[in-house]
Formats: C-alpha cells, structure tokens, sequence
C-alpha cells in the first residue's frame, strides 16, 4: 500500500481531529478484541461441553448435541453437522445452500469467529500489530513526520492487519 500520511502541515485542529480519530480506533479495536476473546470463551465452554455429552452412551444418537432434545421423526428429524459431525437437531442447524450441507448453530458461530479474528491475528501479528497502526500514527503525529506505510487512521483495522502480511 503506498498511502502516505502527510502530517507535517496539519495545524493544532486538525492533529487534533487526528488524534481524536486515533484514540477512537484504539478504544474500537480494544472492544472488538474483548467481543471476540468472549465468543471464543463461549465457544470452548461449548465444546467443553460436547466432548462431555459424545461420552455418554449414545447421547448422540438419540438427542441434540446442541439443546439436548430428542430427536423424533418426522418432527424434529436428526441431521449431521457439516462441521462438527455430530447430530443435530432441526432448530439447532441451518442449511447452507452453497454446500449442500447443514451446518449446527455452534459450527456457524466458529464459521464467524474465523473470519472476524483470524488465527494468525491472535497468535502471530498481534503483539507486533500494537505499534503498528494506531501507535504508529501517533508517534509520527507528534514527532510530524512523514509516515512510511499506509497507517493512516482511515485504513487502520482489519486492513492494515493484511498488509503487514
Ligand atoms: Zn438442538
Ligand atoms: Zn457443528
């Protein structure tokens, strides 16, 4: 990305507004953190759970792996979750057109996480991700210097993840 971020000739109101631009992002960013780190938590107690409930003889076979009601035919017919295999009941599954396939409530969730936070931004890019975007900028705004890559506040998030790839 070749955006350049010209701050030496902003006046005291527009660093300002730089500022105040930067410092929203940072708050944002740290939500969405929390927002994801709290679904990821759900997400494992939930699995935590199944690997409990799979134990059991033949729960499966007989009840959601999900909500835990029993499957019924016709009613509340079984269906295997693409993702999970395990079976799954009617209210707990969505059918996923493009794959032919249904998919639990629980899978689609993790479906979701994956491409909101994706691994390596957890694990790899995160810490260096820091003083990257917003830091970066707001070291720069002070020292007024011409910024090196595309930092600029507008494109700070989940874009400037990408390009530090
Ligand atoms: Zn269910
Ligand atoms: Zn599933």
């Amino acid at each position: 990305m070749g955006r350049k971020l010209d701050l030496s000739g902003l006046t005291d109101e527009e660093a300002e507004h730089v500022l105040q631009v930067v410092q929203r992002d940072f708050s944002l960013r740290k939500k969405e953190e929390e927002r994801l780190s709290e679904m990821k938590q759900k997400l494992d107690e939930e699995g935590n759970k199944c690997s409990i409930l799979s134990k059991q003889q033949k729960f499966n076979e007989h009840c959601c792996i999900r909500c835990c009601s029993p499957f019924t035919f016709l009613i509340n017919s079984k269906r295997q979750c693409q993702d999970c295999k395990y079976n799954i009941c009617k209210s707990c599954s969505t059918y996923q057109k493009k794959e032919k396939a249904w998919i639990c409530s629980v899978c689609q969730q993790a479906r979701l996480l994956r491409t909101q936070s994706l691994d390596w931004y957890y694990n790899n890019v995160k810490s260096r991700f820091k003083c990257f975007g917003s830091a970066k900028v707001l070291k720069n705004l002070y020292k007024k210097h011409r910024l090196e890559s595309g930092a600029c506040p507008e494109t700070i998030g989940k874009n400037s993840c990408a390009d530090f790839l």
